[in-house]
């Protein structure tokens, strides 16, 4: 959906829209739309910026930073977004990047692709860490191992079964004691 100015200016659009998964692209291996991104919102144009209310909601898969396993955040966000005409004066690239540090959000042409809006707000929601489970274990730092799945061999290496005479050895020990 492309927000046009030229009908911005006209009037107010209401926008009432489901993205499917795959036709937004988050350009990340690591972000995956698992659910239909729904969007309730209001376009219009004010002062010649455009403006862009309203709430979102869908699912996002994506990787436990400790193990690596899929998980599925909820994303819920409302936002208030307003975008400024970017100045006829093109700027080098740098100073635009710049700009988008200090969170001004440009629009340049006709008007702005909804879609792109979008992708930024989901990303926005996303925290920056995602567990599977609170005592996720995570994989074992040596041989990779799932250590919530499995038991490593390097755990194995550390009670070697030709230690265990020993063991027996010192415990008979102390029972003497
Ligand atoms: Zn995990
Ligand atoms: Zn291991």
């Amino acid at each position: 959906m492309f927000l046009d100015v030229k009908d911005l200016a006209v009037r107010k659009l209401p926008i009432h829209k489901s993205y499917a998964p795959g036709s937004i692209d988050y350009h990340s291996s690591e972000i995956k739309q698992v659910g239909p991104l729904d969007v309730d919102a209001t376009a219009e144009l004010f002062d010649g910026d455009i403006r862009i209310a309203g709430h979102l909601d869908t699912k996002v898969e994506l990787s436990c930073a400790r193990c690596l396993e899929p998980v599925v955040e909820e994303v819920s966000r409302a936002f208030d977004l307003s975008y400024t005409p970017l100045p006829k004066q093109s700027k080098p690239e740098e100073e635009r990047l710049k700009d988008d540090d200090a969170e001004i959000a440009f629009y340049s042409g006709e008007g702005l692709f909804l879609a792109d809006v979008l992708r930024e707000q989901v990303l926005l929601a996303l925290p920056m860490k995602v567990i599977c489970q609170s005592d996720c274990r995570g994989l074992c730092a040596n041989c990779g191992a799932n250590l919530n799945h499995e038991e490593c061999r390097c755990e194995t290496h550390a009670t070697d079964p030709r230690m265990a005479p020993l063991a027996r050895l010192k415990q008979d020990w102390l029972k003497k004691q």
